[in-house]
């Protein structure tokens, strides 16, 4: 409709794919659970960021997704709150296995959306936690010993406990590469792709990423089905 038009225009949204779900323009409209809004409401935002309004209706249609879009967009939300819904839909056994996994290329990156979780998806008693290199295995191994329904882990860190046996990703079935376009320059390619065949191919996967160069394509057309592009801005690389 003209009106979806006029948003993507506005915000610079380019979307490619078959049948591009309009972009929910308030958080209302995204139809997420009250304890979800009543987070949002309780930080404060009053609109959706534009990555966020269009990757959300997309994502909640299970479709893999790559979103381009520059650092400070609200990335995280776009792709945590889908996973939060995706985690309660499924209500699978925490003790199994994490059923969104997270990877991120820095502690401190893993860090901040580990904080991002807790804020937004305390309150729908979805648990979260992060694994990272350069602390102690001994605390991330007991975090996932009690169960966990989300996993935010680092490459290297998430391989070492994979090679331990200490954690099982046969339930994963949301994987999120965040930040892909750092990951692959720190050279975790290798890392990402063995991690990748622990995970059920049954499995929506979403990449977000502050750019678009050609070894971030190719891994996104290894590891995405049919996904949907949505580009925010000018695409640089
Ligand atoms: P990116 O991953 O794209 O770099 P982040 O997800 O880290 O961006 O978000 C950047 C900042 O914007 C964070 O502090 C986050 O809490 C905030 N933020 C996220 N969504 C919104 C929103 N809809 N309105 C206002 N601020 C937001
Ligand atoms: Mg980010």
């Amino acid at each position: 409709s003209l009106s979806v038009e006029a948003y993507r225009r506005q915000h610079e949204i380019v979307v490619t794919g078959d049948d591009v779900p309009a972009p929910y323009t308030t958080f209302e409209s995204a139809g997420f659970p009250s304890e979800i809004l009543r987070a949002i409401h309780h930080v404060g935002f009053s609109v959706p960021t534009p990555i966020q309004a269009q990757s959300w209706p997309i994502a909640l249609q299970s479709r893999d997704i790559v979103a381009i879009a520059k650092t400070g967009s609200g990335k995280t939300l776009g792709y945590l709150i889908p996973g939060f819904m995706h985690v309660k839909r499924l209500h699978n056994n925490s003790k199994m296995g994490p059923t969104v996994l997270v990877l991120a290329p820095t502690r401190e990156l893993a860090t901040q959306i580990q904080d991002e979780a807790v804020k937004f998806g305390r309150s729908s008693r979805i648990s979260c936690m992060c694994l990272y290199g350069g602390a102690p295995k001994g605390p991330q191994l007991r975090d996932l010993d009690r169960g966990v329904d989300v996993v935010i882990a680092t490459p290297g860190r998430l391989n070492d406990i994979l090679e331990m046996r200490r954690v099982s990703l046969h339930q994963v079935s949301y994987l999120v590469l965040d930040e892909a376009d750092r990951m692959l320059d720190m050279g975790f390619e290798p890392q990402i792709r063995k991690i990748v065949k622990e995970i059920p191919h049954c499995r929506q996967t979403l990449m977000f990423t502050a750019t678009w160069p050609k070894e971030v394509r190719k891994i996104a057309a290894d590891l995405l089905v049919h996904p949907v592009q949505v580009n925010i801005g000018s695409i640089d690389d």
